[in-house]
C-alpha cells in the first residue's frame, strides 16, 4: 500500500491551503472534501473581507477557486468523508468505509458546524423553515415574519440581514441581556423591523409537513408560562460545535471539543498531525485565520517530516 507523505481532512479555506502548500512543497497531498466541500463558506453568499477581492466575492465561487489552486499543484482531491482514524501509530490510517489510505503525517481541517436545539420538530423541519444560516435562506422570507434564536453577534447579523427580505424579525434570547457586541446590539436596537423576545427558549417548532413552519411554542425562562408565536421561518444562532467526534479519545481536546493546538504552531497531542482552522479556533474564525492557519500546519507538518528521515 502506498503511505502517503499527508493527508488532509476537510476542504474548507484551511484544508485547502494546506493543500496548496503540500502541494507546491512536493509532498502530494491527498485530500478528503467531506460531505460539505469548500466549508461553511459555501453557504454564505458574499465574502466581502477576504483581502485581495475588493469587490468582493461569492462564497461558493471564492472555495473554487481555493480548490482549483490546490489541484494545479497535484492535491488529489477525493469527495469522499472520512468514518475512522487510527492515530496511535505511524504511518497514520484512515478509513473511507473499508477503504484504508496511509499517511506519514495528517492535517485536520473538518471545521465546526452549526448548533441546533436538537427538537424532534426542528429537524423535522429543516429546510422547510428552520435553518442555520440567514445568508442561504433569508431570500426565501420576502415579505414574511421570522426569529431569529440567540443573542451574540452571530444572532444580530443575521436579524440584521434578515430584515432586507421580511417583514418582521424577532429575536428571541434566553436572558434578558444580550451576549453580542455593542455596536451590534445598537445596530438592532435602531432597527425598527426587529423586536426582542426576552427571557424566552424554543419548546418546539411546529407546522405542517408539506407546508412547512407556522410557529413556535415559547417558554419564559422566569415565568415558566408557555404560549405560541406564529412565524414562517426560524433562523437559529446559538454557536457551532467542532467536527472532532473522528477524533475522540486520541488526540488532546479542550472541554468544548476544540482540538488543542501547541501555543504559536498547529502542533496537536500526537507527534505528526497537525490541526488548522475552526476546528482548533473558536476565536477568530475567519476565512483568512483558517487559511493562515492552514499554511501553518503545511509548513508545519514538511518540516516534521524532513527531521523524520
Ligand atoms: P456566541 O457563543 O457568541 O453566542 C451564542 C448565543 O446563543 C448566546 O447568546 C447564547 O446565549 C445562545 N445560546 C447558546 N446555546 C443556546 C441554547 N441551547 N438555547 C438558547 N440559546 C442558546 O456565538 P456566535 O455564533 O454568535 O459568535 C461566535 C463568535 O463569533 C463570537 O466571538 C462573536 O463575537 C463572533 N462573531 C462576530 C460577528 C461580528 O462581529 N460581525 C458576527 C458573528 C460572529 P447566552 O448569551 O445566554 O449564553
Amino acid at each position: 500500500m502506498v503511505v502517503r507523505k499527508v493527508i488532509i481532512i476537510g476542504s474548507g479555506p484551511a484544508g485547502l491551503t494546506a493543500a496548496i502548500y503540500t502541494a507546491r512543497a512536493n509532498m502530494s497531498p491527498l485530500l478528503f472534501e467531506g460531505n460539505q466541500p469548500g466549508g461553511q463558506l459555501t453557504i454564505t453568499t458574499e465574502v466581502e473581507n477576504y483581502p485581495g477581492f475588493p469587490e468582493g466575492i461569492m462564497g461558493p465561487e471564492i472555495m473554487e477557486l481555493f480548490k482549483n489552486q490546490a489541484i494545479r499543484f497535484g492535491t488529489d482531491v477525493l469527495f469522499k468523508q472520512v468514518t475512522k482514524v487510527d492515530l496511535s501509530e505511524r504511518p497514520f490510517k484512515v478509513w473511507v468505509g473499508n477503504e484504508l489510505y496511509k499517511s506519514e503525517t495528517l492535517i485536520i481541517a473538518t471545521g465546526a458546524s452549526a448548533n441546533l436545539l436538537g427538537l424532534e420538530s426542528e429537524k423535522k423541519f429543516i429546510g422547510k423553515g428552520v435553518s442555520v444560516c440567514a445568508t442561504c435562506d433569508g431570500f426565501f422570507y420576502q415579505g414574511k415574519e421570522v426569529l431569529v434564536i440567540g443573542g451574540g453577534d452571530a444572532a444580530m447579523e443575521e436579524a440584521i440581514f434578515l430584515t432586507k427580505f421580511a417583514s418582521k424579525v424577532s429575536i428571541v434570547h434566553r436572558r434578558d441581556e444580550l451576549r453580542a457586541s455593542r455596536i451590534m446590539q445598537e445596530r438592532v436596537f435602531k432597527n425598527p423591523k426587529i423586536n426582542i423576545i426576552w427571557n424566552a427558549v424554543i419548546e418546539e417548532v411546529v407546522g405542517k409537513e408539506d407546508t412547512g413552519v407556522t410557529g413556535v411554542i415559547l417558554r419564559d425562562t422566569v415565568t415558566n408560562e408557555t404560549r405560541e408565536v406564529n412565524c414562517d421561518g426560524v433562523f437559529f444562532a446559538i454557536g457551532h460545535v467542532p467536527n472532532t467526534s473522528l477524533f475522540k479519545g486520541q488526540l488532546d481536546m479542550d472541554s468544548r471539543g476544540y482540538i488543542i493546538t501547541k501555543d504559536g504552531s498547529t502542533k496537536t497531542s500526537v507527534e505528526g498531525v497537525f490541526s488548522a482552522g475552526d476546528v482548533q479556533d473558536y476565536i477568530y474564525r475567519q476565512a483568512i485565520t483558517a487559511a493562515g492557519s492552514g499554511c501553518m500546519a503545511a509548513l508545519d507538518a514538511e518540516r516534521w517530516l524532513e527531521v523524520q528521515q
